[in-house]
């Protein structure tokens, strides 16, 4: 669920070698990784595992802003909110798709994320989108937020997708403040790092946005298939780690290389 398009073009052929090269000479504790087809879960331990000692976290270790101050909210609050839903739904079967309805779906979930307390000081735009040829339900570009018809589900759904979302607009903020960029493969990295953390948002938050068990269980398994996405990119070492509570550290350390690389 909420899936997130960073709006990503894969680079060149040549961009992982000369990567590569680039990490290894600054980075002589890396494992070499071999790089396989595009797409392939798994390809091999890339670099970054478990601390050396030589990169300490500095700025870039901080708690999500979504969750900082989640709330859950009164019954009657979720009753409206639900039938706020319901009408949009129906205007969205019986009519078309203009304007006046993408703004009121837009307030509705505006509304959700008021009533739940999702943090969004690191988001610069939460707009909904009319179009139908997405297979999220929201999608994050930078620290702009796109959701779409298929979030509409319940308002605590709405709140999980969003403050998911959220986290990631929060964390690709820092990235561009610490002025670093992504390249092919460490956007992999950076990805699987943020995915993570979202769905362990929505599932730590789960009590407070009372989404369903079946969507904690949809949350749960791309959780854990984002570990083993870790664990292939970064070492077992560094999923351990972050399935220790690390995440924050973890994340701190990759900013700060990707920071040191000449
Ligand atoms: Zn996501």
């Amino acid at each position: 669920m909420a899936l997130t398009n960073s709006g990503r073009t894969p680079g060149p052929a040549g961009t992982f070698r000369d990567l590569e090269a680039d990490i290894m000479f600054s980075h002589p504790e890396a494992h070499p990784r071999l790089p396989g087809p595009s797409g392939t879960g798994a390809r091999g331990p890339l670099f970054l595992g478990e601390g050396s000692g030589s990169a300490q976290p500095s700025g870039y270790s901080s708690k999500a802003d979504a969750v900082a101050n989640l709330t859950k909210p009164s019954s009657s609050a979720v009753q409206q909110l639900s039938a706020a839903i319901t009408t949009v739904l129906k205007l969205n079967k019986n009519k078309t798709k203009d304007e006046a309805l993408r703004l009121k779906k837009e307030k509705v979930v505006h509304d959700i994320v008021k009533a739940y307390g999702v943090g969004l000081t690191h988001v610069t735009g939460l707009e909904f989108s009319n179009r139908n040829d997405s297979s999220n339900h929201a999608e994050t570009l930078g620290t702009f937020i796109i959701v779409f018809d298929s979030v509409l589900v319940h308002p605590g759904f709405v709140a999980s997708v969003i403050l998911h979302e959220s986290s990631h607009a929060q964390r690709n903020a820092e990235l561009d403040n610490a002025g670093v960029r992504l390249s092919f493969a460490t956007e992999d990295i950076w990805s699987a790092l943020k995915e993570f953390e979202g769905a362990q948002l929505e599932i730590d938050s789960a009590a407070k946005t009372g989404i369903t068990e079946k969507e904690k269980k949809e949350a749960t398994s791309l959780r854990n298939s984002h570990l083993s996405e870790i664990e292939a990119l970064m070492g077992k070492k560094t999923r351990t780690e972050i399935e220790n509570g690390g995440l924050d550290a973890v994340r701190a350390r990759f900013i700060q290389q990707l920071k040191s690389r000449p």
